[in-house]
């Protein structure tokens, strides 16, 4: 078939002899943004009935045992496997419950995607959460029949449930999605993300008259990293900064090693209730051991806790980078001075009238 110049091409002979289908409905469950493969294409094969569960190897003699492998009483079906098992019903039971659904009986494999699918209607945080849930629990428990099948060994289903809830909540957190569900949020320890226009805005807050508030940020300019750091008090003053030049630190770790640099500041200063803020959700979550940590800032983040734990009050949470201007200006000084704090004489003057800015609460349009 030429195209429309009367032309050919290899596009207009590929579709003039392959057939073309509407995609089935479940393909919005497998394959959709920030989906993981492994995940989507074990679930696939689930969906085609295509994965080699017992109940579809009758015609090979040698797997005469058809009991399933993870409760060992009924035989191994694709449904049963995943869905009517008492150990993945358990787990299946227990995700729905923190998604606040309630599992009733389905017959199918298909009937329970749709099922979800239609729940959810795939939007937003909370249908991206229950796609992920879905593809990595048929997964996970797929895994775990297999690991009982070959390596004879096998795990407790709870500690299964903790796997899929950990890297579901990992992968939302990474895709930073809006319109997020505020109770899902808070059951699977979410941040909540607001659609861009709620929070046009931000705003950099002052502490409690008991605490002191350090702000951090890491840059990099030419191959060299800048870590810089402000501590104020309760009124906006600024009490320590520092800004060091620093350029053995990657940069992805770079604005944790802020982090632990202001926190080194803060105790020298004495300080015994601190608010810690960052740009970087990746290092406020890793902080929180929400998130793994690199293996090379274990030691580093080990005495970090410890420094932590030895506050009276400790507080770190994330702040728009349109309201960390200050910290981001002292990462930009690339001052060397070997993380001493700049004496409060040398304070710049851009970095003064930020501080005022701030102090008095200056909204900030994000950008
Ligand atoms: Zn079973």
């Amino acid at each position: 078939m030429p195209e429309a110049d009367g032309t050919f091409s290899t596009k207009s002979a590929w579709n003039s002899i392959r057939s073309s289908h509407h995609p089935p409905d479940w393909v919005s469950s497998l394959w959709f943004p920030g989906h993981i493969p492994k995940f989507s294409f074990t679930t696939w094969q689930a969906i085609q009935d295509h994965l080699p569960t017992k109940d579809r190897l009758t015609f090979f003699p040698i797997n005469s045992d058809k009991r399933c492998l993870l409760c060992n009483s009924e035989t191994e079906s694709v449904y049963h496997l995943f869905f009517s098992c008492s150990y993945s019903a358990w787990i299946w039971r227990t995700i729905l419950r923190k998604i606040s659904l309630r599992k009733n009986q389905r017959k199918s494999f298909g009937e329970e995607e749709s099922w979800i699918r239609k729940k959810f209607k795939f939007k937003g945080q909370s249908g991206c959460l229950s796609r992920i849930l879905f593809t990595s629990s048929i997964y996970y428990t797929w895994l775990e029949r297999n690991c009982r099948l070959h390596d004879k060994i096998k795990t407790h289903k709870s500690i299964i449930l903790d796997r899929i809830c950990r890297v579901a909540s990992r992968r939302v957190l990474f895709l930073k999605l809006n319109e997020v569900n505020s109770r899902i949020a808070q059951i699977w320890n979410l941040p909540l993300f607001h659609s861009q226009s709620e929070s046009r805005f931000c705003q950099w807050v002052l502490p409690s008259q008991t605490k002191l508030k350090i702000n951090t940020d890491a840059s990099i300019s030419s191959d060299i990293v800048s870590l810089g750091g402000i501590l104020r008090d309760s009124k906006g003053q600024i009490i320590s900064f520092f800004s060091v030049a620093y350029d053995s630190v990657p940069f992805q770790e770079a604005k944790l090693e802020a982090i632990i640099r202001a926190v080194q500041l803060a105790r020298n200063s004495q300080v015994k209730n601190l608010w810690i803020e960052s740009d970087s959700l990746n290092a406020v979550h890793i902080i929180r051991k929400q998130w793994p940590c690199p293996w090379r800032k274990f030691p580093a983040l080990e005495k970090l806790h410890r420094d932590l734990i030895s506050l009276n009050s400790r507080r770190i949470s994330h702040i728009w980078r349109d309201g960390n201007k200050a910290a981001d200006l002292l990462s930009k000084s690339n001052c060397i001075c070997k993380g001493d704090p700049i004496p409060l004489s040398c304070i710049p003057y851009d970095l003064f009238v930020i501080a005022l800015e701030d102090s008095s609460g200056t909204l900030y349009p994000r950008l």
